[in-house]
């Protein structure tokens, strides 16, 4: 299991339409590990497979952000669907580890309620608030191809394009930061 580079934008890898995975079988659990080391190896919250350039249909979220013990292993959410979203909103800055550096402010729902398969291979419900909830959405996102650039207008997409294919060179030394996912 490794630490794998994560895929920044513009890579059409993070565009590609993510495939459900059927069987949780040593190649899943290799994918889930690779993403666990990946995630803490960036201080990220929470990352999606095809932020790794793989397009099967998981994601994980930080333990304690999931209201777990911060000693548990993160969440798999493995072909996760979103069950519900709040009517009240929320509203402030988010990152992305395939965006190093960039923050961007995205009007989120306040509350979600998510459905997914854990890497034991059981399904399992979550509902997520505030940060939670915006985490969640956002590794769905992914999963859809929809990116942090999305919300905002193409002049603003126009400027992070240029910002990140500037700071492409120097991704090695970018060790994320805590709000990005
Ligand atoms: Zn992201």
């Amino acid at each position: 299991m490794a630490v794998r580079p994560v895929v920044v934008l513009p890579d059409d890898r993070l565009r590609q339409p993510s495939v459900p995975i059927t069987t949780i079988d040593d190649s899943v659990r290799a994918l889930y590990q690779d993403l666990v080391d990946s995630m803490y190896a960036e201080n990220g919250l929470g990352i999606a497979a095809l932020q790794l350039g793989d397009a099967r249909r998981m994601f994980i979220v930080e333990p304690k952000l999931a209201g777990r013990p911060e000693t548990d292993p993160p969440l798999a959410f493995i072909n996760p669907e979103i069950l519900s979203v709040s009517d009240d909103q929320q509203d402030s800055e988010e990152g992305c580890l395939s965006f190093p550096d960039i923050y961007v402010k995205v009007k989120r729902p306040m509350r979600c309620k998510v459905r997914a398969m854990g890497i034991d291979g059981a399904l399992f419900e979550i509902e997520g608030e505030a940060l939670l909830a915006r985490c969640l959405l956002h590794e769905n996102d992914h999963l859809t191809g929809k990116l942090l650039v999305d919300f905002v207008g193409p002049l603003k997409r126009t400027m992070i394009k240029k910002k990140l294919l500037k700071v492409k060179g120097a991704m090695s030394l970018d060790s994320g930061d805590d709000a990005e996912a």
